[in-house]
């Protein structure tokens, strides 16, 4: 609140020292860059950090911005203090499925400490950088959407399709409590959702960076047990021994992975990566670990991301035949985010694949706008969009950043505010097209067809 308030002070000053200045340059001072960047500044200041977001102040900033430009609105809390704000702008032709434009509200934690400038101050520095938590991942977008709609709206643009905006909790933290419960609801089913805007990332390039689907998660436990013994036999069959026969096994695949990588045969996003997330053994003194005893039970936990071009089965097979066999006393457990099958059974593949209408629409807007879309590609990492694309919704993963580094989730994390403002008008020209688009769109996976 402290930095808001000083932000407010100073666009207060040069309101009231340079009237001429404004008053020029447009006839609504809500619509000059400065303006805009202040909004902008407003919403990276509230902290919305897992694992205390203040979402209620976020849900009300949202709404306020919507009052602003007229558009309906509203609250849903399908679990309690965890709002999901839903925005329309509804089209003028009823029959024609929506355009959802997601973004999620909350943003990870920041370690005060390793930054230069506080992480929710939204501090502009003089090369035009706007440094906060969330200023690319991704209340970016989100205010871009807005920011969108009011230039659309004062220059008089009707759409012919509904608009809708979403602003979900909890992708942070796996979506379950937000975006997950979204996609599932009646209010969702209502929207006649066509297509859905999400998440990307920023590209250190000229050309923006798209996604068309994404790498699923994966968290594999394992845990071997065994007969315990004193710390000076040798014997066969220890959980320990038992364990790092798996572990050997899953470094092997590892590598395997990598190399393909390595060798340029493969992108990130086209291998499946698998990383050690913890190993748990021993048995526990106050000082630290009993070192004359062998513990009978020893677990490993890593973290799987699977493309969606993989055969998922040929790995679970590999998890039950090599990496937790009973033969050599293991068990394991799995945890998937979402299944690898949309409710028509069929595997969630490339849902808006660089044939479809969607993305051709795509391609043309970025370059009405004056720049460049790099070829469609597989997000490394995961978001909401596999909640929109088991519903049988293509949805593209987009965050209009160029030349730009990749700083989600990193220290420092800040976007230029030339590329903020270039953003709001690539979504000038993508709502534009989407909303005018008459026919219906033919996609593998979308709705018109099924
Ligand atoms: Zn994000």
């Amino acid at each position: 609140m402290e930095f808001h308030y000083r932000n407010t002070l100073h666009l207060y000053l040069v309101f009231l020292l340079f009237p001429m200045v404004l008053s020029t340059k447009a006839s609504d001072p809500s619509s000059s860059s400065s303006s805009i960047i202040a909004r902008f500044q407003q919403y990276l200041q509230i902290n919305t950090a897992q694992p205390t977001p203040e979402y209620q102040q976020a849900a009300e900033f949202i709404i306020s911005q919507a009052k602003s430009i007229s558009l309906e609105y509203q609250t849903i809390e399908f679990v309690n203090g965890k709002p999901v704000v839903l925005l329309k702008w509804p089209g003028t032709n009823r029959d024609l499925p929506s355009i959802l434009l997601n973004s999620h509200t909350d943003v990870v934690p920041a370690e005060t400490s390793k930054w230069t400038h506080h992480p929710f101050s939204a501090h502009l520095d003089q090369n035009g950088n706007i440094y906060a938590r969330g200023s690319q991942d991704m209340k970016c977008v989100g205010m871009q959407y807005l920011e969108a709609i009011r230039r659309l709206k004062a220059s008089g643009f009707q759409p012919l399709r509904s608009v809708y905006l979403s602003f979900v909790p909890d992708e942070e933290i796996g979506g379950h409590d937000g975006a997950e419960k979204f996609a599932e609801s009646d209010i969702f089913d209502s929207l006649n959702i066509g297509i859905v805007f999400d998440e990307g990332l920023a590209s250190p390039s000229e050309k923006y960076r798209a996604f068309y689907g994404e790498r699923y998660s994966w968290k594999l436990v394992i845990k071997a047990t065994g007969a315990p013994g004193h710390g000076a036999k040798l014997y066969d069959n220890t959980a320990l021994e038992n364990l790092f026969t798996s572990i050997e096994s899953i470094r092997r695949f590892r590598v395997s992975q990598f190399d393909l990588m390595k060798a340029g045969l493969k992108a990130e996003a086209e291998v499946v990566s698998i990383n050690m997330a913890f190993l748990k053994a021993g048995t526990p003194t106050p000082t630290g670990f009993v070192m004359n005893l062998q513990p009978s039970e020893a677990e490993a936990g890593f973290d799987i991301r699977i493309p969606p071009i993989a055969d998922s089965e040929s790995l679970e097979r590999r998890i039950i035949e090599e990496w937790a066999p009973a033969s050599r006393n293991m068990t394991y457990s799995l945890k998937q985010k979402v299944s690898l099958h949309d409710k028509f059974g069929k595997p969630i593949l490339a849902t808006t694949d660089t044939s479809s209408v969607w993305w051709a629409l795509l391609e043309a807007a970025v370059g009405n706008a004056g720049r460049e879309l790099g070829k469609a590609e597989i997000f490394p990492a995961s978001t909401d969009t596999p909640y929109f694309r088991k519903r049988g919704l293509p949805a593209i993963g987009f965050s209009p950043m160029s030349n730009t580094p990749i700083l989600l989730h990193d220290h420092n994390e800040f976007l230029n505010q030339d590329e903020y403002l270039k953003g709001i008008e690539i979504y000038e020209s993508i709502i534009k097209a989407y909303a005018s688009h008459v026919e219906q769109a033919r996609d593998r996976h979308s709705k018109d067809e099924l």
